[in-house]
């Protein structure tokens, strides 16, 4: 079951970067760009998340954040509002008006989607998966532990993101560029060689003593967690 997202963002190339990256992490998305729209969207089928940008045409998302409230179809429904800098002063109407959370732009992908797994936790347990198995691999999401044939591997915290990441969408090929933005942010200005140079320390603590690598390289496209290793 994957979570269904609602976006509701008038800013065409954020709408588009959510929606990309919540997908990747297997969310079912929609976008609305007005906040009039939304509500009227909203009468009509109730996603699992709200993520509700401030400033919108139509109603603005504080006004359509209380109206929700309000209605009982949507009172329980999670809202993060997604705020622009100068605006962060506003945060505490925004949490009194009924938002689970905001996130101050320009943030970071792989933040946000941390803080809607949260969320997603707390209040929709059943549709986050914390376990992710591939063969004799099991990556845990909350306690962040790793297992290998039952026994626990170290990973630093960023091969853990980076194994996460390419557990999620087995078989899938990423360039590096792609896991620069999936796993490190798209704010972070790191070489495309620091990939290998993590992909290299990954391996070497999956693999240890064993020979079959989850990981394949493609050549001058980039890496992908092996869909063939479970079989
Ligand atoms: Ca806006």
């Amino acid at each position: 079951m994957s979570p269904r997202v609602m976006i509701v963002e008038d800013e065409e190339a954020l709408s588009l970067l959510l929606r990309y990256n919540l997908e990747a992490e297997g969310y079912s998305v929609e976008t609305v760009e007005r906040g009039d729209d939304a509500e009227t969207r909203l009468q009509e089928t109730v996603p699992d998340l709200l993520l509700l940008d401030w400033m919108l045409p139509g109603i603005s998302g504080i006004e359509l954040c209380r109206r929700l409230r309000a209605r009982d179809a949507t009172r329980g429904l999670p809202i993060v509002m997604l705020t622009a800098r100068g605006e962060e002063q506003e945060k505490i109407r925004g949490l009194a008006t009924g938002a689970d959370d905001y996130v101050v732009k320009p943030f970071s992908v792989p933040e946000l989607l941390a803080r809607l797994r949260a969320i997603l936790r707390r209040t929709r347990p059943e549709v986050i998966a914390t376990l992710l198995r591939a063969g004799d691999i099991e990556l845990d999401r909350e306690t962040h532990r790793v297992r290998r044939g039952g026994r626990e591997l170290h990973l630093g915290p960023t091969e853990f993101r980076l194994l996460e990441f390419l557990m999620r969408s087995p078989g899938r090929v990423f360039s590096r560029e792609q896991l620069l933005d999936g796993v490190w942010g798209r704010d972070v200005y790191v070489d495309e060689r620091t990939v290998d140079v993590h992909i290299g320390r990954l391996r070497k603590a999956v693999n240890r003593g064993r020979a079959r690598d989850p990981i394949r390289t493609v050549r001058g496209a980039g890496y992908a967690f092996d869909d063939q290793f479970a079989a």
